[in-house]
């Protein structure tokens, strides 16, 4: 069985579409979403429809949490803030109810999907160092777990003590525990513009991070005739 673990999507169709035609393409019959669906980039309703039509596990996403909302968005970054006021009026009252339903947490076969960490998935913890990852480790009652949320792809593992190994294949071993970020479909920030997910192959107890190349012009040109912030556009780029 091979799943593809794909989020942080943030409504750039084309990555999603190129990411679901690569998992495809290398034998995935699984799909598991980390969330972030919509936020910062142009087409926030068709990759939600995307998403659901699969009808498969999807946790909540900060994004999705405050485009189905309607609380002010004062203390968010500007640039962030502004794309969630638009992507509000781009969803209708039933897609944005959908969002609000999104599970905060959810296990899958062996696994725990989570966006952020388990300690406490509605603070929206960023995990950047493995002192982060520790407080998750403690709320972690699978081997292992897979989250999102800094668009960076990592690697800790907890033997007697937590380490964070290179984001390339793992292979899952008895003993150890594994907390593990699958990098952005939609807005990478490792500086690699391409579209970027994982699959785990159970009977191998293998994971595989993939880099998929997208139509980055259109995606480009639909933020730009949104009139969303263009550093949106810019930052899409540089994978930053
Ligand atoms: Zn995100």
């Amino acid at each position: 069985m091979r799943i593809a673990l794909f989020g942080d999507i943030h409504a750039n169709l084309e990555a999603l579409e190129a990411v679901l035609a690569d998992a495809a393409e290398q034998g995935c019959t699984d799909y598991v979403c980390m969330g972030d669906v919509v936020g910062y980039n142009a087409d926030p309703a068709a990759c939600l429809e995307r998403v659901r039509a699969m009808d498969c596990p999807v946790v909540k996403g900060n994004h999705d949490e405050d485009a189905s909302g309607s609380h002010s968005l004062e203390s968010m970054n500007p640039v962030a803030a502004a794309a969630l006021e638009w992507t509000r009026l781009q969803l209708s009252d039933e897609q944005r109810t959908w969002l609000r339903r999104l599970r905060m947490v959810r296990q899958v076969e062996d696994f725990t999907v989570v966006h952020s960490t388990l300690d406490q998935p509605a603070h929206w913890n960023y995990v950047t160092n493995r002192f982060d990852a520790m407080s998750n480790f403690s709320y972690q009652f699978t081997q292992v777990c897979f989250h999102g949320h800094t668009h960076v792809p990592r690697v800790y593992v907890k033997t007697d003590k937590v380490q964070e190994v290179p984001a390339e294949s793992v292979v899952i071993e008895d003993g150890s525990k594994y907390f593990i970020n699958v990098g952005s479909v939609g807005q990478p920030r490792d500086g690699d513009w391409r579209a970027c997910y994982a699959i785990y192959d159970l009977d191998h107890r293998l994971l595989v991070f993939r880099r998929v190349e997208y139509d980055l012009p259109t995606t480009q040109g639909k933020i730009h005739a949104a009139k969303l912030p263009s550093m949106l556009a810019d930052r899409l780029a540089d994978g930053r």
